[in-house]
């Protein structure tokens, strides 16, 4: 088959805003950010954990290979595409796309979060070492990187016998290292199996979890049983991947769903720097032991309930005022109406700051590192790289909503003028 030449010819026009700093960005973001993994599993499992210690640590070629790295790795993701193709949980249609169809969806990630979880601690009753992934966490990480590149040129190449109606709009300008990037195909699928929706939130967020996991069985092979802060933060982490999986289905009006193509950045985000660094708290934790009182676990985990109230509120609220405004639960909320016939809320959590959503996340991911103590800096990595993908996030959402509804998105933010901290921005 020859590449599809109606794609090749309908380019995204050249004025199109390229995002993450244009070519430049893409070709530096995928040096940096693989590094960047790697260098912090580094300094999390060295005993100064210090991110500005010069030289940096540098890994032995030793401890960033190991052959049952890639084994693993390749047998997770196997298993989860397997439950993915298991006719379990409900299936959705996504939303309409430019040719005026709708892709179905399994709603059953929640499945595979419960059955793999299972599987997990029956050969933990085995007496699988699942302590011994803290040794494997670099090697796993090169082998995750590494899947990540050939992934997305896989997915580059391929998009090429896509048709044009299929490609992202701004992931098609012809630049084919900003294209690699960002991603040229909307939802690449193999027969049924959407690929983007795949890696989304199973094998990466799952993993995440696990090897948090893997992390508590090392503390307490060390020290007899893990500690409370260890337990906090597994806690707090399962929490937001299991309500993740269990509300599933509203990935599907995401903007990575919705507006961006499948490319590196994607990929990489969801196999690589998702697992490898969301749960670095644990990680330090293994080597950098933190007493934890009582009162100060109890303020914590009200600074996560909190933050978890807000999040999850916010995002039903959305989600049931998208799917059905008639709904008791949002029907009495104010709204403006937009030209596109959508309405916008303006009462409720979306009247409170225009991403109440973010506030719920950042106060969570500030929870998380809490249990770490204030003697380093990593464990807050979470918190502030997270603070600045939300703020950018936050940014690229606004364009892309005041270019869809023009006034009336400037109506809303005059009706709600803080951003995503009340008061403050
Ligand atoms: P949001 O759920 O915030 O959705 C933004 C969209 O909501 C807008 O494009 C618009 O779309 C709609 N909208 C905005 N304002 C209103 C309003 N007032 N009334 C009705 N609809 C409105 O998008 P995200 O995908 O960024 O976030 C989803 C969740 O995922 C968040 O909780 C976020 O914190 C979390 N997240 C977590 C990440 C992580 O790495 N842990 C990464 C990214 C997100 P439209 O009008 O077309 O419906």
């Amino acid at each position: 088959m020859r590449p599809n030449s109606q794609a090749l010819k309908h380019r995204s026009s050249p004025d199109t805003e390229r995002e993450f700093g244009g070519t430049l960005g893409a070709i530096c973001i995928p040096i940096f950010l693989p590094l960047t993994v790697l260098f912090l599993i580094c300094v999390s499992q060295c005993p100064d954990a210090s991110v500005l210690q010069w030289p940096p640590p540098l890994p032995s070629t030793d401890q960033l290979w190991d052959h049952l790295a890639p084994v693993l790795l390749l047998g997770w993701i196997a298993l989860h595409a397997l439950l993915y193709l298991m006719p379990l949980g409900k299936v959705s249609e996504g939303l309409v796309l430019r040719d005026g169809t709708r892709l179905k969806y399994p709603i059953n990630g929640f499945h595979g979060l419960c059955i793999s979880g299972g599987l997990l601690m029956l050969l933990l009753g085995l007496g699988a070492p699942l302590g011994h992934l803290f040794e494997l966490l670099l090697p796993l990480a090169v082998c995750a990187i590494a899947v990540s590149f050939l992934f997305s040129i896989y997915l580059y190449i391929r998009s090429f016998w896509a048709p044009s109606h299929a490609l992202a709009l701004g992931g098609n300008t012809g630049n084919p290292l900003y294209d690699f990037f960002i991603g040229r195909e909307l939802n690449p699928r193999i027969g049924k199996f959407d690929l983007k929706y795949f890696c989304e939130l199973r094998p990466g967020l799952i993993g995440w979890v696990v090897i948090n996991l893997g992390m508590l069985v090392k503390e307490a092979e060390l020290r007899g049983s893990p500690s409370l802060a260890m337990i906090l933060v597994n806690s707090f982490q399962l929490l937001y991947v299991a309500d993740a999986l269990w509300n599933e289905e509203a990935v599907l009006t995401t903007m990575d769903i919705v507006h961006d193509g499948f490319g590196f950045m994607l990929v990489f985000g969801d196999l690589a720097w998702v697992p490898f660094t969301y749960g670095l708290q644990a990680v330090f934790l293994v080597v950098h032991p933190q007493a934890l009182t009582a009162l100060k676990a109890a303020a914590i985990i009200a600074l996560n309930g909190l933050g978890y109230y807000i999040f999850r509120k916010s995002n039903s609220q959305k989600n049931q005022f998208r799917r059905d405004p008639t709904h008791p639960s949002v029907a009495r909320l104010e709204t403006i109406a937009t030209a596109t016939g959508k309405r916008l809320l303006v009462s409720g959590w979306w009247g409170l700051v225009r991403h109440p959503n973010y506030l719920g996340d950042l106060l969570m991911a500030l929870a998380w590192s809490l249990p770490c103590g204030f003697s380093h800096l990593l464990p807050y990595f979470y918190v502030i790289y997270f603070t600045v993908l939300l703020i950018h996030r936050e940014d690229r959402d606004e364009r892309q909503c005041r270019a869809k509804y023009g006034l009336a998105w400037d109506t809303y933010c005059r009706r709600v003028p803080y951003r995503i901290f009340p008061y403050i921005y």
